[in-house]
């Protein structure tokens, strides 16, 4: 049933690769470059790439595990731990913000000395540099192979370019105009823009583990069940429908004349699955109950029709 997917996930795993070697190297980089200027803005930088390599390797091994099939203990596949990956994304950069504000509120009290201003303006250039193409690589394989997962850990390698050029420009001003507390003030605006990412991140990730419903999904498979079951004299209940990271699984009540034969009513519900099934393809399930006219029933208190 994974068959099709065996290539882009090579592509897939190649990409999230890329991403772990970037932050190994980026977090030596970052952690020199806050030893020798003392800044509390690259500090902090430096302080969201050991947050960064923990996401990002929790995120190749859950990348790993959610294109396993479907098994004994697994029978709806282990895809849903993409969300998790994501919010665990979302949890660990607001944890790094929380430490930056900290860095930077202490700053504030004890006074800013910073060395060595060109070298952490050169190391903090490449790194926005090497994140800025892997984040939008990232973020393109993760739309097109809709995974929520390489997705979220595009947006929070952008994030991460955000916060460079923070730094860059308080580097660049404190030079500029000698004034110090550019370095705390550019921390803060960083922070809270990491802030956002996550708070977004752990919000998709929630929306995902609890089968939050795909409002446009569900208009467009609706209007094609009405469609498909008043060409053959049929109507629907119990509709429900959800996403486990990216197959969409779909089900529904069929209601048929009593008079059809179990055969003739089978065939007739299969042609309704199979066009919601090509609907969402390549990754819809579809499945659904029969039931006669005369003891047809709703089940489901929030459905109205
Ligand atoms: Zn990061
Ligand atoms: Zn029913």
């Amino acid at each position: 049933m994974f068959d099709h997917v065996s290539g882009d996930f090579e592509e897939q795993k190649r990409v999230m690769n890329l991403s772990l070697v970037v932050a190994v190297v980026l977090l030596g980089a970052k952690i020199t470059a806050a030893a020798v200027t003392g800044s509390s803005a690259v500090y902090s930088d430096a302080a969201e790439s050991v947050v960064h390599l923990l996401a990002v390797g929790f995120a190749v091994w859950a990348l790993r595990l959610a294109h396993k099939p479907a098994d004994e203990t697994h029978h709806f596949g282990h895809d849903k731990v993409s969300y998790l990956s994501s919010g665990f994304e979302g949890a660990m950069i607001s944890a790094a913000a929380v430490l930056i504000i900290y860095e930077a509120v202490r700053q504030c009290i004890f006074g800013v000395t910073l060395d060595n201003i060109s070298f952490g303006v050169a190391i903090t250039a490449a790194a926005a540099g090497v994140n800025l193409v892997l984040g939008l690589a990232l973020i393109r394989v993760g739309k097109r192979r809709q995974s929520a997962l390489i997705r979220a850990n595009g947006l929070h390698v952008l994030t991460d370019v955000w916060s460079s050029v923070a730094v860059l420009v308080a580097l660049g001003l404190i030079v500029l105009t000698g004034w110090k507390w550019w370095d705390p003030i550019a921390a803060m605006l960083a922070s809270l823009n990491i802030l956002r990412t996550g708070f977004k991140l752990i919000r998709e990730s929630l929306g995902g583990l609890l089968d939050e419903t795909d409002v446009e999904a569900e208009k467009n498979i609706r209007a094609l069940l009405d469609r498909e079951c008043a060409a053959r004299g049929m109507s629907f209940h119990n509709f429900r429908h959800r996403h486990s990271g990216r197959v969409h699984w779909v089900e529904f009540h069929l209601v048929c004349d009593d008079a059809l034969t179990v055969g003739q009513a089978h065939e007739l519900a299969t042609e309704v699955e199979a066009s919601v099934a090509a609907m969402l393809s390549p990754d819809g399930r579809v499945i659904s109950h029969l039931e006669p006219k005369s003891t047809a029933h709703h089940d489901e208190r929030w459905e109205t029709r």
